[in-house]
């Protein structure tokens, strides 16, 4: 066969040549503007001409600081395409984190949105490398700002004429992007994915049994295109054609629910704290949403509950998969197998909430106390991965050698896997509630609360006990409509019969909010900070 490489620029010549009417719908702060991918074609070689006339050559880092909108997309494809590593900068990351990337990966050049110029301009003064900041705004105006030197996205492009060959001597093997993905203590863990990656991973994304995209959906990618790159979906879209709607900057759930309504949108993709606020306006709103035939659901469990509403309130089928950073991200996916349509609806939602079957290019372990568990649901172990969109190291990194070994990936998720080789996610090494010397499984617990109908977050994590050594501890925040009105007796009475007693919570704190991560998951570390002491003065 030929060996002709997988690279990430022949992706948008193949939208460029066979789908030039299809649209990229993108929010930015001045409204919603619509581009073919024609224009979003002649674009990205414009702004892939004025990279390389500020300097960027093959190799060199750019770093985007951006929202999900038409312009990311172009940077997506700029990088790459001329040979260089698109960075994209996760905007959540504490200043001294963000410095720290910026100058760890060596970012040349900063391509910023004009409302997040404030975030850089806190840390210009520690970057050693970036050489020329780029402004993202609508307006012919550059907003004032320290960065210098400062160029306007727009006028740059303007001065190019769209005629940017993408580069053809490309290794598949060389780096197309990369991403940072924080770590429990440190500084964040640089990923790098190289064309080849990206590429075999969009095939992945394609396929009827995974994610099924393909010309005929309208994609909206509610995941941040600044982690995990909106978990590959704005590449597998483009090559196949499909309408993209980016929703950019500081969306609500009403603005979600309008623009899948007025977009037609067929996919959407994000983690589950989206979805509990879509959930939410929908409950409370109307709109038309008949369009959406999945909601991919991962990065951190989708409670049975959420599933459960979205599917018989609102007809809206849950996609639930699995990945980290250092898996593309797309690792697992749970859809029924054509022998189990026949199961109850219990039964069927059992299967769907679990984080699925591997997806064909992976291979798979899941290893504990005694080697590889049985496949029969409950022994746990870590999950192992293999494959060629799993990263092998973490770049220049003396904390590789911990993740990865032996030409695996730990994945530092504790799993099991039952007689369908369907993986469940029991909890991350680091989550697990270690009582009496037996495990707990804290998302099994977050689930059934999140179940009951009073609940609209439920978090539950480890707080030391001097006979347990640990003991698991709930923090709930209870929808509007229930305050005051569910005890913390009543959550209880309602988890019994669902778990063995040990299993229960021994205290239910009532929030406000739960803190949250970056990326919107349940920040457990601050809850333990906070709590740590919560059963001691109980
Ligand atoms: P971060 O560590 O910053 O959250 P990632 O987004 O890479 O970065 O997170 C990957 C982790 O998220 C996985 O290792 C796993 O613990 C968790 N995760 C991702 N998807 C799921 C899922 N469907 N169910 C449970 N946990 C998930």
């Amino acid at each position: 066969m030929m060996n002709v490489p997988l690279t990430v620029g022949s992706m948008l010549e193949r939208a460029e040549k066979f789908f030039p009417k299809k649209e990229v719908i993108s929010r930015t702060l001045s409204g919603v503007h619509r581009f073919t991918y024609k224009e979003i074609g002649s674009r990205t070689r414009k702004l892939a001409a004025a990279l390389e006339r500020l300097g960027v050559g093959r190799g060199d880092k750019v770093g985007t600081v951006a929202w999900n909108h038409h312009r990311h997309l172009e940077c997506y494809f700029a990088a790459p395409g001329m040979g260089a590593v698109l960075h994209t900068i996760n905007i959540r990351l504490s200043a001294e984190h963000i410095a720290y990337i910026i100058n760890h990966s060596e970012d040349k050049v900063l391509l910023i949105d004009e409302d997040l110029v404030p975030l850089i301009e806190r840390v210009q003064d520690q970057l050693k490398t970036v050489s020329a900041y780029i402004i993202m705004t609508d307006s012919d105006v550059l907003p004032s700002t320290t960065l210098d030197p400062v160029f306007s996205y727009e006028k740059l492009i303007s001065e190019s004429d769209g005629k940017f060959e993408f580069i053809k001597d490309l290794d598949e093997n060389e780096p197309a992007g990369m991403c940072y993905t924080s770590a429990t203590t440190g500084n964040p863990k640089g990923v790098v994915y190289s064309h080849r990656g990206l590429v075999l991973h969009s095939f992945a994304l394609g396929l009827a049994d995974t994610a099924a995209i393909s010309e005929y959906d309208v994609c909206m990618p509610v995941v941040p295109m600044f982690h995990a790159n909106a978990w590959g979906l704005p590449f597998a879209a483009t090559w196949f054609g499909s309408t993209q709607v980016l929703p950019g900057p500081q969306f609500t759930p009403k603005l979600l629910a309008e623009l899948i309504s007025s977009e037609k949108v067929t996919l959407t993709a994000g983690v589950p704290t989206i979805w509990l606020g879509l959930l939410n306006e929908l409950e409370n709103g109307s709109y038309d949403t008949s369009s959406l035939r999945a909601i991919l659901c991962g990065g951190s469990a989708a409670p049975r509950g959420i599933i459960k509403a979205f599917e018989t309130k609102f007809g809206i089928p849950f996609l639930h998969a699995y990945g980290m950073t250092e898996t593309t991200p797309i690792a697992t996916i749970s859809r029924l197998k054509s022998y189990q349509n026949d199961l109850d609806d219990e039964d069927m939602l059992d299967v769907r909430s679990k984080q699925g079957l591997l997806v064909p290019g992976l291979e798979m372990k899941v290893i504990g106390a005694n080697g590889e568990v049985a496949w029969d649901g409950s022994e746990m172990g870590e999950l192992l991965l293999r494959g060629p969109w799993i990263a092998d190291e973490y770049y220049m990194d003396e904390r590789s050698s911990d993740a990865f070994r032996d030409g695996w990936l730990y994945t530092g998720d504790v799993a099991t896997v039952d007689e369908e080789g369907v993986v469940k996610l029991v909890d991350r090494t680091k989550d697990l509630i270690k009582s009496g010397g037996e495990w707990i499984s804290s998302v099994d617990l977050e689930n059934a609360l999140m179940a009951h109908e009073g609940i609209f977050e439920a978090s539950v994590i480890a707080v030391p006990h001097s006979q347990w050594q640990e003991r698991p501890l709930a923090c709930v925040v209870l929808k509007p409509a229930f305050q005051g009105k569910v005890s913390k007796d009543d959550l209880l009475e309602f988890l019994a019969p669902q778990f063995a007693k040990w299993w229960l919570p021994d205290d239910i704190v009532f929030m406000e909010e739960i803190p949250k991560t970056s990326v919107g998951k349940f920040l457990k570390r601050a809850l333990r900070e906070q709590l740590k002491d919560h059963l001691v003065n109980n």
